[in-house]
């Protein structure tokens, strides 16, 4: 709303400024007068235009980041990570992605409280912001899910950094004693293949990593473990 009371501001100044110039222009004799009115009426109108111009354009920006940004836990949310895998796909640059998501958190929130797992989310996005730096983003993806988007990394340099953030999280973010853990899935972008399906590799990863216990990495690539029974060959 404020740049709107600064348009109207804006509008009351030009027509003062009308005013002023209107009876010296009428004049017709005062040429002076009317030629300092005319430049003075020109910068004036300038100023208006780029000081209303200069408003839309933070009014913009603000707009963007409100457009971007997780409310809950100031991470961006879902749409600037997928503008980035499009971005990452379309000048085919490879990339990798870490999915991770907390472990139990349901009974977390039943134990503690919702409000301590809306915190707990919180210090998770502000650790993670911090082990991720300027490599990639970090993006909310689901409720008690992340995606991290690494352009340039492989598949194993993604292992290695969510290996970082799982060791982390684990020794940092706790309440009532008991440590917050993740599981991360792992994937890395490969032969043009569109960015859902390296979502989906990281998603299966994700859910290996849940089936095999929890509190840990999984790459999308890593063998996967048949039940020993049906290992006749
Ligand atoms: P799993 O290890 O299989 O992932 O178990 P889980 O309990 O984490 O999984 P489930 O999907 O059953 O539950 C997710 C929980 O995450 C339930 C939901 O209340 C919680 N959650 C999601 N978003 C928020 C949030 O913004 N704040 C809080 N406090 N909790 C959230
Ligand atoms: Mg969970
Ligand atoms: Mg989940």
């Amino acid at each position: 709303t404020s740049w709107h009371i600064r348009v109207v501001y804006n509008l009351l100044f030009l027509v003062v400024i009308l005013g002023r110039i209107w009876p010296s222009q009428n004049a017709g004799d005062v040429t002076l007068l009317t030629s300092f009115g005319s430049f003075f009426f020109i910068a004036a109108a300038t100023a208006v235009i780029l000081n209303v111009l200069g408003a839309y354009r933070v009014q913009l920006v603000r707009e963007n980041i409100l457009a971007t940004t997780d409310a809950l836990t100031g991470a961006l949310n879902r749409r600037p990570a997928i503008t980035e895998l499009e971005r990452l796909t379309d000048t085919q640059t490879p990339f990798a992605v870490i999915l991770l998501d907390l472990d139990y958190f349901k009974s977390f929130n039943d134990r503690f409280g919702h409000f301590a797992g809306d915190a707990a989310l919180f210090d998770l996005v502000r650790m993670s912001e911090a082990v991720v730096g300027k490599a990639g983003l970090v993006s909310r993806w689901g409720g008690e899910e992340f995606l991290v988007v690494l352009g340039g990394y492989s598949e194993a340099q993604g292992v290695d950094l969510a290996e970082v953030l799982r060791t982390r999280l684990e020794g940092e973010v706790q309440s009532g004693g008991d440590p917050i853990t993740a599981s991360f899935g792992v994937a890395a972008w490969t032969d043009d293949e569109p960015y859902s399906v390296t979502l989906t590799r990281a998603d299966k990863a994700l859910y290996r990593a849940k089936h095999k216990g929890r509190n840990r990495v999984v790459a999308a690539s890593s063998k996967v473990e048949e039940p020993r029974a049906v290992d006749a060959a």
